[in-house]
This record gives C-alpha cells, structure tokens and sequence, in this order.
C-alpha cells in the first residue's frame, strides 16, 4: 500500500497522526493508496515553513520569480502524460479530459510568467505643487488553497501559480480524494528553482482546514468546492481578519432557442453534459428548450446519443467517460435518479444499471436524461454532479432567461442561437457569472478571470487574470513631496489639491 504524506520545506513530511484516508482507484474500486491527515500541529509546522520561506521570496524581484515560473512551466509539459495518468487513475476522469486538466492549469502558470508586467502599478506625476502619488502591489505573506477533487490539477494550479509569483509563499491543502498530483506538482516547483517552503502540500481533512482558516500567519484564503463548505470557509476566514475567495457549487443551464442549430446543439451538450462524468463545476445539468418543437426536437437526438455514450476505464484514450470519484459519491448521484423519478419527472434514458464487463466493482454509471423536470423538483434545485441532464422545457425566451437568473447558484450558463439580438439581450440581462454564446463550456482563459455569482461563490475577486493578482497581493500608495514644503513652514488645515 503506498502512503501519500505532506510537503513541507522541499521535501516529503511523513505524516504522523496515525490517521489516513482510503485514496480509490475509481475504475476498479479498490484502495490504492492512504494519504496521511495532518494534526493541527502538523498543519502550524508547515504554516511555519510557509512562514519563514516568505522575506526571502518576497524580496526576490518579480523576473527571477517568473523565472521558476517558465521552468516548472516546461517541467509541467515535459511530465504531461505521467501527471495525467496519475490524475486519471484516483480521479476517474479519462486521459484525455485529465491531459486538458493539467493543460488547463498550465495556461494560468503561463499567465504568471508576465508577473513582472502584472505587479505594475500607477504613477501620477505632480498631482499637486511637488506632490507626486504612485501604487506598488506588495504579496502578502503566507496564503492557503482548499481544492474540491474534481480538478486536481487545475484548480491548484490557478491558485499557487499566481499566488507564488506576487511573491507570497503558499499552503496548499488538495481534496483527500485524489491528492497526488498535487504533491508531484510541488516537487516540480522545486525541481523548477522555487526555494523550499515557498510551495507546501498539506493532506487532511477538516483538521487540517481549520487549522488554516485560524492561524493568524496565514493571510489569504482560496477554497473551491461544494457550496456549504465554501459558505462555511468564507465566513470562517472572515472572522480570523483574512481574505477569501471561496467559490462554491453550481447549476448551470443551457438555453437552446428555436432557431439553433440542432446538431451543433445536440453535440455541444453531450460533452457538456456528460464529459468527465459531470463531475465539472461548468457541466451543463440543465437544458431549457424554448417552445415544445424544439423541446421534442431535441429529446429525440438526445436520448440516442446518451444511450450510446462510451464508458470506459480511466485509463482509456477513447471513451467518452469514466468512473465517478468514490462509491459515496455514485450512491449520491443514483439516489437523485431515483428521486427524479418519485418526483414526476420523465426518465427518457435510465444510466443506472451499467455494469462494465471486467471492471465490476468500478463506479460506472450511464448516461441519464430526464425530461420534463419543473423547478419545483430537487433534482432542478440542488447540484448532482454527476452524469444526468434535466430538460426543463421554456415557453418563451423570457421564460428560459428567468430560470436560471433565479437560480440560487449562478456559476455558468449558455445560450444557443443563431440571433445575435437574443444572444446579447441573454448575455447583459442574465443573473449568473460566466456566459457562453454558442459555447456550452464558457471557461475563461487564464489572462480573464474564473467566478460565479450568488451561491456559486462568496468574496468579490475571482480566480486568475488581473483579478487573481489583485487577489493575492495588497496595494499601498505613496503620496511623496520632496521638501520645498518644509520650507514654507507647516500647515494646519486638512490637505486640498490645487
Ligand atoms: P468539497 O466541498 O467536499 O471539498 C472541497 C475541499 O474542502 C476539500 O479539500 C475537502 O477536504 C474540504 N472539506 C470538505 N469538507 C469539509 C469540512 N466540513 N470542513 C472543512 N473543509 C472541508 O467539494 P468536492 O466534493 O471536493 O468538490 C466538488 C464541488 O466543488 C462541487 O460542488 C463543485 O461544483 C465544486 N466546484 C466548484 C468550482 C467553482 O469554481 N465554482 C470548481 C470546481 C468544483
């Protein structure tokens, strides 16, 4: 049985609690490997190490940090498959979705390499007589990333990466579930000239999270994952004086107008819906057909093409999709099928009961769509996270924008139309953070900035781009005179510009 232990000053920090967690291997059900959970002592050891690396990077100039930055950049390519393998085997995900997970983290640490053009602040010269004011953005101190499983290379990726190049140093604490790569990524820092202590791996559990949230070295939190827990992160830090970002959990519609194309449409939600299990933050759950044409219409492409989707190993090249993540969480997604169908809704194709030939234990699950859900169900409210799609059918386009700008969550949502007026009316008007036209997936890219709005996320900056410096570093503003205002003696009154 391997063990997966902390990182802690450049290298492996064996856990010592005596308390683990199961890692599985989704695709055959068994027990891989056991990651330590930290004691909070543990946890204040690696704060400590974050801590005191922190002087030395802050005071190496913003180049050198993009430096490390372009080396683990190259590192990270050069050892693509194997992290994606890695990824694959606790995640479940297929190779090819786990090769983008670690290509779409990438892309946030090829954002960081331009950090010295991003630390750049404001200067206005003589805004008064002699008086000139600039901004510098300074990091600040030690920050924490919380990671849900299902992006364990992304999400910390776009944490660390930007966090490490303002000049902070970092703790990360991945999900339990699938935390190797994680690890892997910390010695590729190193391996990248990154001094140690300036990236630490900290395993755990609920321990090892609070010991984060309270400890007054640590000044910024990041959390990604379910909703209760990013509520709970949020308000937690908060009352420690620290500043947090913590996006939470989603449902995210696709509005489907009369005029689109049905088979860019049709294709467009099969992956969206299905790809990675649906175990993606932006996976589409909800499809709003405007009108009953148009509903019927795509019920039938659909369910054809969700009764033939591929599920295969995690290891497999081709298949559509793999596992779900833990038993747990398939006995989950499977109770909300069977809760679909008590409340009313129509089960147009049941993925229940798919077993795959030689990988009997794996948590397999088919594809599942369900017509006619209302938003009354639970199965519309509340997040599955797994591979089933609700119809929700619209009568008018007013209706179809209302229901997901009334949604509690509001992470992403698309809109599918070849009227460029309805596009953009949908895009200004709706309540909900990120937008797709015609692009089921609206994912930004690194250099623009990734968050939700309402229950999808608490705190006002969002991940990566400019927002994510901003995020990670604190502004201070010099207003300077040189002393010709000493000599004319001082001033009494509140200071005005002349
Ligand atoms: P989760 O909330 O169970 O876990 C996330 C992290 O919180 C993990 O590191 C976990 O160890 C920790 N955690 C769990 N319970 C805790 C507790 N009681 N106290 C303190 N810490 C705790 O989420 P998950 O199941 O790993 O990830 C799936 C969720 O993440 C989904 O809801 C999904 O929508 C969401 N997600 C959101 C985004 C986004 O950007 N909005 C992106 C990816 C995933």
């Amino acid at each position: 049985m391997r063990d997966i232990h902390h990182f802690c000053g450049g290298k492996e920090l064996k856990g010592g609690s005596g308390t683990f967690g199961d890692v599985y291997n989704p695709t055959t059900g068994e027990v891989q490997a056991r990651v330590a959970f930290a004691t909070r002592a543990e946890a204040e050891q690696i704060i400590a190490n974050a801590a005191e690396a922190f002087p030395g990077w802050a005071a190496t100039s913003p180049i050198a940090r993009a430096r490390v930055m372009f080396r683990f950049r190259d590192l990270v390519e050069k050892h693509k498959d194997e992290l994606a393998a890695l990824l694959s085997s606790e995640h479940g995900k297929v190779l090819p979705d786990a090769a983008g997970d670690v290509q779409r983290g990438l892309e946030v640490v090829e954002f960081a390499c331009g950090i010295p053009h991003l630390l750049k602040g404001e200067y206005s010269d003589s805004v008064s007589k002699g008086l000139d004011v600039y901004s510098m953005r300074q990091p600040l101190g030690v920050c924490a990333g919380i990671t849900p499983f299902n992006f364990p290379a992304m999400v910390p990726m776009w944490m660390f990466a930007v966090a490490i190049a303002c000049g902070n140093t970092f703790v990360l604490k991945p999900s339990e579930k699938d935390p190797s790569v994680p690890v892997r990524l910390a010695e590729l820092m190193m391996e990248a000239g990154a001094p140690p202590g300036v990236l630490n791996v900290l395993q755990g559990d609920k321990t090892a999270v609070d010991a984060v949230l309270t400890d007054p070295r640590v000044q910024a939190i990041s959390f990604v994952g379910s909703t209760p827990i990013a509520q709970y992160v949020y308000s937690t830090a908060a009352a420690h004086g620290k500043r947090c970002q913590a996006m939470g959990g989603a449902k995210n519609h696709m509005i489907v107008m009369p005029d689109a194309d049905m088979e860019q449409v049709t294709d467009a939600l099969i992956g969206a819906a299905y790809g990675s299990a649906g175990e993606r933050c932006m996976a589409i759950s909800v499809a709003v057909p405007v009108g009953e044409q148009t509903a019927d219409a795509l019920i039938e492409k659909l369910a054809p093409r969700v009764r033939s989707l591929n599920v295969g190993p995690s290891h497999s090249h081709d298949a559509d999709l793999g596992p779900l993540v833990t038993k747990q969480h398939y006995d989950k997604v499977r109770g909300y099928i069977d809760l679909g169908v008590t409340e009313g809704a129509e089960l147009v194709v049941d993925g229940r009961d798919l077993t795959l030939q030689g990988y009997e234990n794996g948590y397999f699950m088919g594809g599942s769509l369900f017509d006619r859900v209302t938003p009354d169900m639970r199965i519309y409210k509340e997040e599955i996270f797994g591979p089933v799609l609700s119809v929700v059918r619209a009568a008018d386009f007013d209706q179809a924008c209302a229901l997901p700008s009334d949604h509690e969550f509001g992470n992403g949502v698309a809109i599918f139309t070849r009227d460029g007026d309805a596009a953009r009316e949908f895009a200004n008007k709706v309540n909900v953070g990120m937008v797709g036209v015609n692009v089921p997936i609206p994912v930004p890219l690194s250099f623009h900035t990734f968050g939700g709005w309402k229950k999808s996320a608490f705190g006002d900056t969002n991940q990566h781009g400019p927002e994510g410096v901003r995020f990670y570093t604190h502004i201070k503003t010099v207003t300077g005179r040189w002393p010709t205002g000493v000599r004319a003696g001082a001033d009494f009154s509140i200071p005005t510009v002349s």
